[in-house]
């Protein structure tokens, strides 16, 4: 029974690095019914603003899988990236990066290297959440959720069980960001728990990063929040020899995309110089998805061999250890001759089926007592701070009072210190004393109350405690 699959041959080195993966797929024997799609730079330049035709989400949701080759975004304003839009639409959570060294025959300075990064992939700054607010001033708003974390946290601690992984390790910054980060930790935690057998340990994603870049063959498999997932793949795929050798699987309960996790390249496209292994071993992630281990496994040591043999595309080619500057198709060919062969060095690779089970229901989170306690009122104005303070310190509705001043999260009155930098942002705190519960209507009148002095409110959080914690 062939598997329906949809494909896009994407843009810049896209087509030829499909065209190679296609080849060396129907050589190993795939089954798969191919379904192509058109996506990326010309579906924008027809005005299209997902760079994706509507008529195409229908092919991808009647098929098992979407094999996707890189697109380029065009330059200029209002174009949406197509990437995150199929992530976030199809709620492929789990974007999972494998990023192995394949020393001696691919030069790198970690010949251990063997990680996997397990990005969460629909949260975070990705949200695509942005505000051009006044002139000089922009906002990205981070999101993550107890449920977002969840579900990646647990895919990590299942795949590091499911493939023989001894440790998950976490990246993040709630030293800073401690409600965001701090939520991603906490619920790491909690869920690490439940998997005795693992190990588990927690990096500040700085250190994390910079150990990873100098000895990441500590690290076994990664799971950290959405940005630093995404820069932290390309940094280890990058040292585990070239960002062309890795494949990237995005993993959702109603569907699943694979791709590689380069860009389009658009200075090496139509050369026959591109290395389509990216896209080969998200293919590969693909075939396991799709219960086609043996022909995963086929491919897997075809490919590894071709690198033992020496034949390597330009971006790995080094002299005295490669045997032969291969183009895209040539290097094709060469796998789909070594097909049925293993290598004879390095670790041969095989495949146990890894059915996607859903994630299971998630927890509803800790129930605690959520009370309104008062309101942050972002404003624009230029400073100094003398100029409109005298308009806002008198506004006081019920128990809310103005508590604090701040200019980029600095506390500028009361007690600023003369030397902080301002810029025509300012956040203005309002509060009850001890933190008393007011209502929706004290808030609207004190927004209410900046209107009627003339000064302009660009946005507003209301704050909250939990149990008696301040959410803030
Ligand atoms: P890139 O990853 O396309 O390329 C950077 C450089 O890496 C290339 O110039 C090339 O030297 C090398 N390289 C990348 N892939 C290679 C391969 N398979 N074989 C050999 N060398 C390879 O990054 P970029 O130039 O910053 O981005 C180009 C375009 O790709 C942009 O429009 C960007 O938006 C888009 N992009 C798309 C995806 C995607 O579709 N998944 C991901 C990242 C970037």
């Amino acid at each position: 029974m062939k598997i329906p699959v949809a494909i896009a041959k994407g843009d810049g080195i896209g087509p030829e690095i499909m065209d190679a993966t296609l080849f060396i797929l129907n050589a190993a024997g795939a089954e798969l019914e191919l379904h192509e799609v058109e996506i990326g730079e010309k579906v924008y330049l027809r005005g299209i603003a997902t760079g994706m035709d509507p008529k195409t989400w229908e092919v991808i949701r009647h098929t098992k899988a979407f094999l996707k080759a890189p697109i380029t975004t065009p330059q200029g304003g209002g174009f949406k990236s197509l990437n995150v839009t199929v992530r976030t639409t199809l709620g492929l959570y789990a974007n999972v990066r494998p990023c192995v060294s394949y020393f001696p025959f691919v030069d790198t300075k970690h010949p251990e290297m063997d990680v996997v990064i397990v990005r969460e992939n629909e949260e975070d700054l990705y949200a695509g959440i942005e505000y051009r607010q006044s002139p000089n001033v922009c906002q990205s708003l981070k999101i993550i959720s107890r449920q977002g974390s969840e579900k990646i946290v647990r895919y990590a601690f299942e795949y590091a069980k499911r493939h023989g992984r001894k440790k998950v390790t976490l990246f993040m910054k709630d030293n800073i960001m401690k409600f965001s980060d701090g939520l991603f930790h906490k619920v790491f935690d909690e869920i690490a728990k439940e998997y005795p057998d693992i190990l588990n340990e927690h990096w500040i994603v700085d250190i994390g990063a910079a150990k990873l870049a100098d000895t990441p063959e500590i690290f076994d498999v990664l799971v950290m929040p959405n940005l630093y997932g995404d820069i932290l793949s390309d940094v280890a795929a990058q040292i585990a020899g070239s960002v062309g050798l890795a494949g990237s699987a995005n993993i959702g309960d109603h569907g699943a995309m694979f791709e590689a996790i380069h860009g389009s390249a658009p200075r090496r496209a139509g050369q026959n110089v591109a290395n389509p292994s990216g896209l080969l071993l998200g293919a590969v992630q693909m075939l396991v998805h799709l219960g086609q281990e043996r022909v995963a496994e086929r491919i897997h040591n075809g490919w590894l061999r071709t690198l033992e043999e020496g034949i390597h595309t330009y971006d790995i080619y080094k002299e005295g250890v490669s045997r032969e500057k291969a183009g895209t198709k040539e290097f094709a060919k060469a796998v789909a001759a070594n097909l049925g062969k293993g290598p004879e060095q390095l670790p041969p690779v095989t495949y146990k089926s890894f059915p996607h089970t859903p994630a299971p229901p998630l927890s509803e989170g800790p129930f605690e007592d959520r009370k309104l306690v008062g309101i942050d009122v972002f404003i624009y104005h230029k400073p100094p701070l003398t100029l409109f303070f005298s308009r806002i310190s008198h506004i006081a509705i019920g128990p809310l009072h103005l508590k604090m001043v701040t200019n980029r999260g600095v506390r500028v009155w009361p007690e600023g210190q003369p030397e902080t930098f301002c810029i025509e942002q300012w956040r203005c705190r309002f509060l009850g004393h001890d933190n008393v519960a007011v209502s929706q209507h004290d808030l609207i009148q004190i927004l209410d109350a900046f209107d009627r002095v003339g000064i302009e409110v660009i946005k507003s959080e209301n704050l909250y405690t939990f149990a008696g914690k301040p959410g803030f």
